[in-house]
């Protein structure tokens, strides 16, 4: 039998809530498809500048190495954002993507059946359906290039620098090639080739990858087409790889097509598969404690895990297809609708295993 080991950052704010969820989804996948799972727990954000004074301490850094993947639910809150910026829940975020080598962002975009209204998109516009995803590079790019600032005569100027090396281009369009090989087999790259030097080394670097994938098909895309395309005919795009400052505008525009903060998951990638899994959403501590909370996001965040990083499409289907119809029978306050039942965080958890 399988046997995974699991690191917990339930974080803060509604984390906690909606992680007892999700590993409990996972639980139910366990047992039905006959693997098993451990869980270690380790801090991470506001809860570990609570007990450590550090938002990423060394070990969770190393409990997150010996793992199999990582689940995590959201970090910040109201408590300690008077404190300077090295030191708040987020840099334990940025932090933790880093010290894992977490170099890809993996957001789909999906619409499900049943939230087709949420769309603040036309539904013609939306069509027959719509299933993207966004690969972003994550750890390079002007994120992470030379930065600064100088004056010269008196003028006061700052800069910021995108840089692509090869090896990083090539990993990233790999990451991407190899997802929409099992997809719908379609990659579009987006750049800024018109215009950047970088973009230019981008795409000549996509156009070589390809040739390994002969099933693919490819396309080139300038970022500000991408973005008019996304609201204008969404359905023809399977996978949209893009660098880091391009992937970060897109893919939450691409997001939003698909209706609801609550309802939307992301996988952060490093080699050999190794996988960092949260909703995209924040700690939403205006309802933290409540049971308002939607954990579909995390639960579907599992799914990404059970898909890319553990190896079992088949639990990672049917985790899908539960929420699919859990969303038909019952809705957080968030994807409230008339005439189904209301729930809360916990009940909708429960809802999903039963249908699991
Ligand atoms: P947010 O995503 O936490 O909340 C935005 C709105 O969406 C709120 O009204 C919230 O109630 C609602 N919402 C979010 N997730 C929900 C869910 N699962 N179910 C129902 N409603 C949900 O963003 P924010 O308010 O800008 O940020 C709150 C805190 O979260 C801040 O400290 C911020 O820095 C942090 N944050 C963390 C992450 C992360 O951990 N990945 C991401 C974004 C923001």
């Amino acid at each position: 039998m399988k046997h995974f080991t699991i690191t917990v950052l339930k974080g803060d704010g509604i984390g906690p809530e909606i992680v007892d969820q999700a590993t409990k989804v996972l639980d139910r996948a366990a047992d039905k498809f006959g693997f098993t799972v451990t869980y270690q727990r380790a801090l991470l954000g506001g809860e570990a500048i609570d007990a450590t004074g550090n938002p990423l301490p060394q070990e969770t850094i190393d409990a997150c190495k010996a793992s199999d993947a990582v689940l995590l639910g959201a970090v910040g809150g109201p408590k300690w954002d008077t404190l300077p910026g090295d030191q708040r829940p987020e840099k334990g975020l940025l932090g933790i993507r880093s010290a894992l080598g977490l170099f890809a962002n993996l957001r789909p975009a999906v619409i499900f059946e049943a939230l087709r209204d949420a769309s603040p998109i036309k539904q013609e516009i939306i069509g027959d359906s719509m299933d993207l995803m966004v690969v972003r590079e994550l750890t390079g790019g002007i994120y992470f290039g030379d930065r600064g600032r100088e004056t010269n005569h008196g003028v006061e100027s700052a800069y910021d620098t995108e840089r692509y090396s090869l090896p990083e281009i090539e990993r990233i369009a790999r990451v991407a090639f190899d997802l929409a090989e099992k997809r719908g087999k379609k990659l579009c790259s987006v750049d800024k080739a018109n215009v950047l030097e970088s973009s230019r080394l981008w795409r000549e670097t996509v156009a070589r990858i390809a040739k390994e994938y002969p099933q693919v098909e490819v396309s080139n895309m300038y970022v500000d087409n991408c973005a008019m395309q996304l609201v204008r005919n969404p359905g023809q795009f399977d996978v949209l790889l893009t660098s880091n400052i391009f992937g970060d505008i897109l893919s939450d525009e691409a997001s939003m097509i698909s209706g609801s903060i609550g309802m939307l998951a992301s996988a952060s990638l490093g080699e050999n598969q190794f996988g960092l899994y949260e909703p995209i959403h924040g700690s939403a501590p205006d309802i933290a404690g409540t049971g308002k909370a939607n954990p579909l996001a995390t639960i579907l965040s599992v799914s990404m895990m059970l898909k890319y990083t553990l190896n079992l499409p088949e639990a990672a289907k049917a985790i899908e297809d539960a929420v699919s119809k859990a969303l038909s029978q019952a809705r957080t306050p968030d994807i409230r609708t008339e005439g189904l039942r209301e729930v809360t965080c916990e009940q909708m958890g429960d809802l999903v295993c039963e249908l699991l």
